[in-house]
């Protein structure tokens, strides 16, 4: 079994082993150039790769190649040319040039650009990323790009990604060489854990807001929650067990290092993590994970739902982002057994601690969308406010800093067991502390706030883009200094004693946390339309732009995209919500209440003195429960066009937020109503009871 999964694993994909056995020496050489040090490729070396590629992808049963792109929506998108070149005799052959590699130019017209296309130049460019292997999917060589316009801005994820990923390791180079270091790569790495619910897909397909929003808008929580806590790393139920297995060994096959898959806290909810790579490449196999899972769940008649608030009353799915810095396969967060003494960790942590209390808005900024609001805050997943977690024996050390005096080590704190038979542990001092935003935990940050559906590549490039900024700082204050090792010193205790109040190792579930929190000044940003303006803020574009990462008018274009998803994202529920209400849940009521008066009628035709006390009562309910539900549709449609006619985009979201999505609360809570009341038999979608918990 191991060999065979070994044998197969990445068969799939066009790797540097691939490579090295179907390129020219020369042509591997030049593109492991290319590689690892961003050297332009030029033409006849393209030419040669895309030879073999071709080849490769043939002997793999594909007919088709696609440029694969991350437009602003945040998934991916693909146009799939066949390899076939018509001959003058009749005849074809299969051909794919260098410059079709490197080049496509696909009609983008129909991608959200925020204004930056005009529509007489509506054409976009695609651009190889060589660092992202290319793989086949579906007979389809899929060749990972960037999306840019015909003036060079980027229209996508990855091209501002990669561009923070080169600012990074630049000022990281700069740090690095105060310590007489010169590695050959500096890297950013991602390691990204994906929450998911696995539904059956006859459920999923009785329920208009499933299909179309990705969220039950109507539904009573279940009898039975999360609360006897037996979901989490319970045995797994056969029928999804085999839709893992399935997923893992697709994954393996596209070279996605998938390891850790476990259920979650909530029922039907499960998680996958894979071991973490170089932040470009690991948001691209993120992507593709996501594209499996939703294509694979119906192999086993399930749905894979990436919302992240499927269902009201659990908890909902996020996407832990791990992150950390490496130089030449080192991680330069890595504390090492005396973090105290360890003066380049302690830079970087620094580093880390400043950018992430001056940009706490950008970050957050970074993971705001409609329905990752519905998540943050909700006492499931941390607050909207930034914090970071540092664990006791890195804050002592941070504390020692501030106050300049000696930090004491408590030495490594075994952990008893109380049996011969199991093996010492040592005690993890770092975060299992679960509830903070921004976790250190062992060697690496733990980013946990993106919510399940989202595209990485926004909070990686705000990360890298801030800690880029940080850094710079630092070099550009102990760069010639006569004596390094105090003037660091100096440097971290002015800069850990400013940013201090970033740090909070306790409960951020708590009352008491916001309350804190205010206190010291820490944004609290509770929703996308108030999270949004932190990118256009103008410390936020000077940022930015500093870093050549995002022009002002990339920055206008994006914050706009995003503001559009808001409200339309809101305004799809909006109008699910009505039609549900008015086609759906209306009908059942009346036709329940129909059966009951139909009841008490024929009780009392057979004997007036009969009591129909209580079935009158319920008909009355019912009956205020129409007019209610009636209203409420009405306030909605009302509201609903109201927002619709705001030109601002700004407004248009703040209309969304504070005027629909309340009238749509106050809709769902009249209908959750009837469905306590409403025979089970005329209910018209199946209830989260029957949908959480299936065999
Ligand atoms: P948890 O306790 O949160 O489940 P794990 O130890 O399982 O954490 O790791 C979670 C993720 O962190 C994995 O995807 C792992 O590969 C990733 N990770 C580990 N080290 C690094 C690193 N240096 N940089 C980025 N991600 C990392
Ligand atoms: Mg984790």
């Amino acid at each position: 079994m191991s060999e065979e999964i070994c044998e197969y694993y990445g068969s799939m994909v066009f790797n540097d082993q691939i490579m090295q056995e179907k390129l020219p020496r020369p042509t591997y050489q030049e593109l492991s150039r290319t590689i690892k040090e961003g050297h332009p490729l030029n033409i006849e070396v393209a030419n040669a790769v895309a030879h073999a590629m071709k080849e490769w992808a043939i002997e793999h049963g594909a007919t088709h190649f696609t440029h694969w792109f991350q437009p602003l929506t945040g998934i991916t998108s693909e146009k799939h040319d066949s390899f076939i070149t018509p001959k003058a005799d009749g005849t074809a052959i299969f051909t794919f040039s260098g410059k079709e590699l490197v080049h496509g130019e696909p009609d983008a017209s129909s991608f959200p650009s925020g204004g930056l296309r005009a529509t007489f130049e509506a054409r976009g460019y695609t651009a190889w990323d060589p660092t992202s292997y290319a793989f086949i999917k579906d007979e389809v060589l899929c060749i990972p790009t960037a999306f840019v316009s015909y003036t060079g801005e980027a229209l996508d994820k990855k091209t501002p990604l990669l561009r923070s990923m080169g600012a990074l390791a630049r000022e990281a180079r700069r740090i690095l060489a105060l310590f007489d270091k010169e590695p050959a790569t500096v890297a950013t790495t991602v390691g990204p854990e994906q929450e998911y619910f696995l539904i059956k897909e006859e459920d999923y397909q009785n329920r208009l807001d499933l299909l179309l929003t990705g969220r039950t808008l109507f539904g009573v929580d279940p009898c039975k929650g999360q609360e006897l806590e037996d979901h989490y790393f319970g045995a797994i139920r056969p029928t999804v067990n085999r839709f893992m297995q399935e997923l893992d060994a697709e994954l393996w096959r596209l070279g996605i290092p998938a390891k850790t898959k476990h259920n979650e806290v909530a029922p039907s909810q499960h998680e996958l993590a894979p071991i973490f790579l170089t932040a470009n490449v690991a948001v691209d196999a993120n992507l593709l994970t996501m594209e499996q899972m939703r294509k694979l769940a119906s192999h086993h008649g399930l749905v894979c739902l990436q919302h992240e608030k499927p269902f009201a009353g659990i908890n909902g799915s996020g996407k832990h982002n791990n992150w950390s810095i490496s130089a030449d396969d080192t991680n330069l967060l890595d504390p090492g057994s005396t973090p105290e003494e360890n003066l380049q960790f302690l830079l970087f942590l620094t580093a880390v601690i400043k950018a992430v209390d001056e940009y706490q808005g950008l970050l957050r900024m970074s993971v705001a969308t409609a329905s990752n609001d519905l998540r943050l805050g909700a006492n499931e997943a941390p607050p909207a406010i930034i914090s970071i977690f540092l664990g006791d024996d890195l804050e002592a050390i941070v504390r020692s800093i501030i106050d300049a005096t000696p930090y004491t080590n408590d030495g490594e704190i075994t952990m008893d067991l109380g049996s011969q038979v199991l093996p010492r542990l040592i005690k993890d001092n770092t975060d299992r502390n679960r509830t903070s935003p921004f976790a250190f935990t062992g060697n690496k940050f733990e980013f946990r706030m993106p919510g399940s559906q989202v595209n990485l590549s926004d909070a990686n490039m705000v990360l890298n883009t801030i800690v880029a900024q940080s850094l710079a700082s630092c070099a550009d204050a102990l760069e010639g200094s006569e004596d390094f090792e105090t003037d660091a010193k100096a440097y971290m205790k002015q800069v850990l004693t400013n940013h201090q109040r970033i740090i909070f190792n306790g409960d951020n579930y708590t009352d008491d946390w916001v309350a804190e929190a205010k206190r010291r000044g820490l944004l609290n940003l509770a929703s996308t339309p108030e999270a949004l303006p932190q990118f256009i803020a103008p410390e936020s574009i000077a940022l930015f732009e500093q870093f050549k990462v995002l022009s002002r008018a990339e920055i206008e274009s994006r914050y706009e995209v995003k503001l559009e998803n808001y409200s339309k994202k809101i305004n799809i529920e909006a109008l699910v919500s009505i039609r549900m209400a008015r086609a759906r849940f209306i009908p059942a009521i009346i036709a329940f209440s129909t059966a009951v008066a139909a009841s008490i009628a024929a009780k009392q035709a057979v004997s007036e003195t009969m009591d129909v006390s209580s079935e009158l009562a319920l008909l009355l309910k019912l009956n205020t429960g129409i007019n209610t539900i009636t209203a409420g549709v009405e306030t909605l449609t009302d509201t609903v066009a109201e927002a619709q006619a705001v030109r601002d985009p700004q407004e248009c979201a703040n209309a969304y937020l504070n005027t629909v999505l309340p009238a749509m609360n106050t809709l769902r809570a009249a209908v959750d109503e009837m469905e306590m009341l409403v025979g089970h038999d005329y209910w018209p979608v199946p209830s989260y009871n029957h949908m959480l918990f299936y065999a």
